[in-house]
């Protein structure tokens, strides 16, 4: 067998084209555009890149955008100070705070300064909660993302056993509970894995649906997986190539070539899940705008 691919950069272009469509609508009922309000704190390349990839794409979708960079000198109090100003500013619907943040920051406490009805990351305790129980929360952009990209190829999940390896916050522990949940959910059953986990072969030899967010290039080889799987590479890991321009190339955590030979269906790093989780972001930006997580607060 030899997987087909989960086009995430096809997938994002329709969705950011239905998140334009809906701010078009919204500015033209007479409302200001929605407005997005990124904090960047140090000099950290990947996230520099990231945040330009975001306030690109809101340029795209007719959402403004704001980037403040911060020093990385920059205390924690100084920080949530810049943060509880945005809350407070009428004329911001978006906050997002980059990470990871310098470690003298304590990156929980710098999420929970956010105001949760602002949060469009979606890592705020509240919506984290209101997630987990199935209320009306602002999701986690790559989890929300991977849910739109098996949607749109029409991929079944519901009884499916999907296996999620990495547990973050950002990642892992918000996929496994989305996947997981039986009204509003993908209706799977679920195992997720992380680095104490013994022989993780025994478990991902057995997924049906393997999303794989651990940051370890090359963790999942083609052995290691059943014939038809769905295969989701969250990894995004730069990996030294003198042959490249930049000195390095962006890679995955599953060995494609062995992989996709068994796969049916495999996301490719780049062009997978990164371009579906910026477009989320958007999405994510708009409900916000409209206040329709919480409406009335
Ligand atoms: P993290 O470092 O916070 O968490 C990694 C998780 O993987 C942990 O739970 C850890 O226990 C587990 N893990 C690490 N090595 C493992 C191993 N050998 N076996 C089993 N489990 C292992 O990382 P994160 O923020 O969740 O990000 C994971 C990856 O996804 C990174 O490469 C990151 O760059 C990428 N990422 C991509 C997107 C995207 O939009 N494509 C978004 C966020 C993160």
């Amino acid at each position: 067998m030899s997987a087909s691919i989960l086009d995430g950069i096809k997938v994002a272009e329709k969705v950011r084209e239905l998140v334009a469509s809906d701010v078009s609508e919204w500015v033209q009922k007479g409302n200001r555009a929605p407005k997005l309000q990124v904090v960047l704190v140090g000099s950290n390349p990947a996230s520099h890149s990231y945040v330009n990839a975001k306030t690109k794409a809101c340029n795209e979708v007719g959402v403004e955008s704001d980037t403040l960079v911060l020093p990385d000198t920059i205390s924690h109090n100084e920080l949530e100070e810049v943060i509880y100003s945005y809350n407070a500013d009428i004329n911001t619907d978006g906050i997002l705070v980059q990470l990871p943040l310098p470690t003298h920051i304590p990156q929980l406490a710098a999420i929970e300064a956010i105001d949760h009805r602002k949060d469009v990351d979606g890592f705020h305790p509240m919506n984290v909660g209101r997630l987990t129980i199935g209320q009306p929360s602002f999701k986690p952009c790559p989890p929300a993302g991977i849910l739109e990209l098996l949607d749109y190829y029409s991929i079944p999940t519901k009884g499916k056993h999907a296996v999620v390896i990495g547990a973050s916050n950002i990642v892992g522990t918000p996929m496994s509970v989305l996947l997981s949940r039986e009204s509003g959910g993908a209706k799977s059953t679920v195992t997720i894995c992380h680095k104490f986990t013994r022989d993780i072969t025994r478990h991902t030899i057995d997924a049906d649906i393997l999303i794989v967010a651990a940051g370890s290039p090359g963790l999942i080889t083609g052995p290691m997986v059943k014939e038809g799987v769905v295969v989701i590479d969250v990894g995004i890991n730069r990996v030294a190539d003198h042959n490249r321009e930049k000195g390095y190339r962006l890679t995955g955590d599953c060995d494609f070539d062995s992989v996709s030979k068994k796969a049916s269906w495999i996301t490719p790093v780049p062009g997978g899940v990164g371009p579906m989780t910026v477009a989320m972001l958007m999405k994510n930006t708009l409900l916000a705008a409209k206040k329709s997580l919480y409406p009335g607060k």
